[in-house]
C-alpha cells in the first residue's frame, strides 16, 4: 500500500495547468483551485506523454495492416480496449468493450438504440397504450426475417427502470427509447440524498416481467452519493430484467467489479466517460455482453470499416461487434489516452486512489459543512451516507450563480452551479414545488433563465488537495459575511450567468489564433 500511496502522490502532483495562476478582481493574481472534476478531469501529464509517445512511434490509420504503424495503431486501440475492460473487472471472454463518441453520452444511447430499434419505438410512439395485435402481426410479416418475432419480443418488456437521481443522459435516451409513459424513476429521500431503495422494490414488483432494464447511475453526480449497485442488479435479475449502470462518476472514483462471482449480481452494462477518467479529448466506453446484440444490423453508422461486401446495390455489415458499431476512422489519440490511463490506475490501483479521496471528501463534507451560512444537500455523516468526492451546497441568500462567478473572478476557484443535468434529483434536494416548478418552466421557456433553483457543486479530483478545500472554504466564508457589498457588483443576464455591472471581465487566458500566432 505504501509504495501505491507515494505513487498516488507523485501521479496526483503530475497534471496539466495544475500550477497555473491568474490574475483575480481585487488586485494580484491567485493559484487555480480546480474543483469541477465532476464535469471534466484535468489531464495527468503520464497521458499528455501517452499521446505523444503513440503519435511519434505509429501515427496512423487504425484500418491497416499494411504497414507497421498502421498494425501498431491498430493494436494500441485494442490494448486500450482491454485495459479499460480490466479496470473496470469485465470478462473478456463475454464482455465487449465499445469505444463511442460523445463521453458516457454516447454510451447510453448506444445502448438504447441497441435494445429498442427504430420499429419498436415507432410502434410505440404511435400506439402509446399498447399496439393492437393485428397490427403487430401485419409489422412482423413486414419486416420478414430480419424482424422476426422482434416486435411481440420487445414489446413484452417495453419499461425501463430509472431514478429520480440520473443524470439526464442516462434518463433521455430511454425516455425517447420506450416512450415517457415506460420509464418510471425509483425516488430519492430528500434528507439523505440516497436512492429509496424501497421504493425501487415495490417499482420492480409492480411491473415484473414488463421491466426490459433497470438503469441507474452508480454515484450522483450531484451529491456524490454512492448506489449499492450490486444489489441493484440483484433486484433487476430477480424480476429477470438487466441492469445498466451509469459508471461515469464511479469508474474515476471506485474500485469497479461488473463480476462478483456471483451471477445475480454481475452488472450487465456499464458506461463510462473518458474526460472524467483524466483523460479529456478521449471517447466514451459501453462495457457489456454486446456480442449477443442484433448481429444483423448496425445500431450506429455506416461507412467505412465497418462492412464485409459492398457492391452498388448491397452490402453486407461485419459479425464482429466493435468492427461493425465503430465505422469510420475512430478517435485514435483519443482511445489511446483511455488505455493509458486505465492502465496507470490499475497499477497505483483503485482502492488506493478511493481510500485517499474518502479522506479528502470527508474534509470537504465536514469543513462546507461548518462555513456561516452554508447549506450542504445531502446526509453530511459519510460514512452511513458514503460520497464519492462530490458536493452540493448554497450560500445563504445568494443565488448559486452569483457565488459561482464570485469564487471564480475575486478567487480562481471554479466550481459549477445548476442542476447538472439532473434536473429531477436538484429539484427533489431543494424541495421545489409544483408551482414553482411550472413557473419558473413558463420563464425558460421564454428564454428567462434568471430564477432558476440550482446548487453551487464543488468536487474532487486526485490531485484535490487540503489547501483547495481551504480556499473554497475561507471564500466563502469571506462572501457570506461581505455579502453586501460583494453581491450589488453582479447583475445576472437572461441565461442565469452572474456578470459584473461594471461591464468589466477576467481577461481570456487562451485564444487559438494567438497561440498560433505565437508558436509559429
Ligand atoms: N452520467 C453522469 C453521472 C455524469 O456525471 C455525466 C456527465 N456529467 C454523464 C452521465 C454524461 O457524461 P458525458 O458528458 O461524458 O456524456
Amino acid at each position: 500500500m505504501g509504495a501505491r500511496r507515494e505513487l498516488l502522490n507523485r501521479f496526483a502532483t503530475d497534471f496539466i495547468g495544475l500550477d497555473r495562476v491568474d490574475p483575480v478582481y481585487g488586485g494580484g493574481e491567485r493559484r487555480r483551485v480546480y474543483l469541477d472534476t465532476t464535469a471534466t478531469a484535468l489531464m495527468p501529464r503520464v497521458v499528455w506523454d501517452g499521446i505523444r509517445e503513440y503519435l511519434q512511434c505509429a501515427s496512423a490509420n487504425s484500418h491497416t495492416d499494411a504497414h507497421r504503424a498502421g498494425r501498431d495503431t491498430t493494436k494500441a486501440i485494442e490494448d486500450s480496449r482491454d485495459a479499460i475492460g480490466r479496470l473496470v473487472g469485465y470478462n473478456c471472454a463475454s464482455d465487449v468493450v465499445l469505444f463511442t463518441a460523445n463521453g458516457a453520452t454516447g454510451a447510453t444511447n448506444f445502448l438504447a438504440r441497441a435494445l429498442f430499434p427504430p420499429e419498436l419505438r415507432a410502434v410505440i410512439k404511435r400506439f402509446p397504450d399498447g399496439a393492437p395485435q393485428s397490427f403487430i402481426a401485419t409489422l412482423d410479416k413486414c419486416l420478414g426475417t430480419a424482424g422476426a418475432g422482434v416486435i411481440d419480443e420487445l414489446l413484452a418488456r417495453p419499461m425501463v427502470v430509472a431514478s429520480a437521481m440520473e443524470h439526464h443522459s442516462n434518463l433521455l435516451p430511454w425516455m425517447e427509447a420506450v416512450g415517457k409513459q415506460n420509464v418510471c424513476a425509483a425516488r430519492v429521500d430528500p434528507d439523505t440524498g440516497g436512492l429509496d431503495l424501497d421504493d425501487l422494490g415495490r417499482i420492480l414488483t409492480a411491473h415484473g416481467d414488463k421491466i426490459r432494464l433497470v438503469a441507474v447511475t452508480a454515484v450522483s453526480n450531484v451529491t456524490g452519493v454512492l448506489n449499492p449497485v450490486h444489489k441493484i442488479a440483484r433486484m433487476a435479475h430477480e424480476i429477470g430484467a438487466q441492469v445498466l449502470i451509469d459508471g461515469a462518476q464511479w469508474v474515476p472514483h471506485a474500485p469497479v467489479k461488473m463480476h462478483t462471482g456471483d451471477p445475480a449480481e454481475d452488472i450487465d452494462y456499464l458506461v463510462l466517460s473518458g474526460h472524467k477518467l483524466y483523460a479529456p479529448g478521449s471517447r466514451g466506453a459501453l462495457v457489456g455482453s454486446l456480442s449477443t446484440l442484433s448481429s444483423k444490423r448496425c445500431v450506429t453508422d455506416v461507412g467505412g470499416g465497418m462492412v464485409e461486401y459492398v457492391s452498388i446495390e448491397d452490402f453486407e455489415v461485419k459479425e464482429q461487434v466493435t468492427a461493425r458499431e465503430e465505422a469510420g476512422t475512430p478517435n485514435i489519440p483519443g482511445s489511446i489516452a483511455m488505455g493509458v490511463i486505465a492502465e496507470t490506475l490499475m497499477l497505483i490501483g483503485m482502492d488506493v486512489i478511493a481510500e485517499a479521496e474518502h479522506e479528502m471528501t470527508t474534509l470537504l463534507v465536514d469543513r462546507l459543512a461548518a462555513v456561516d451560512g452554508v447549506e450542504v444537500y445531502g446526509s453530511t455523516d459519510v460514512k452511513t451516507v458514503p460520497r464519492a468526492g462530490v458536493v452540493a451546497f448554497n450560500v445563504e441568500g445568494l443565488y448559486h450563480g452569483l457565488v459561482a462567478a464570485y469564487l471564480n473572478d475575486y478567487h480562481n476557484i471554479a466550481v459549477r452551479n445548476g442542476c447538472f443535468c439532473a434536473q429531477p434529483y436538484a429539484k427533489a434536494l431543494l424541495r421545489v414545488d409544483h408551482e414553482t416548478e411550472m413557473s419558473y418552466r413558463a420563464d425558460m421557456m421564454c428564454g428567462d433563465r434568471r430564477n432558476l433553483p440550482g446548487m453551487v457543486r464543488a468536487s474532487l479530483g486526485v490531485y484535490s488537495t487540503v489547501a483547495d478545500i481551504d480556499a473554497l472554504c475561507a471564500a466563502l466564508a469571506q462572501l457570506h459575511q461581505e455579502r453586501d457589498t460583494i453581491a450589488p457588483q453582479y447583475r445576472p443576464d437572461l441565461n442565469g450567468t452572474y456578470r459584473r455591472v461594471d461591464g468589466t471581465a477576467l481577461p481570456i487566458t487562451f485564444s487559438v489564433a494567438d497561440f498560433v500566432r505565437s508558436a509559429l
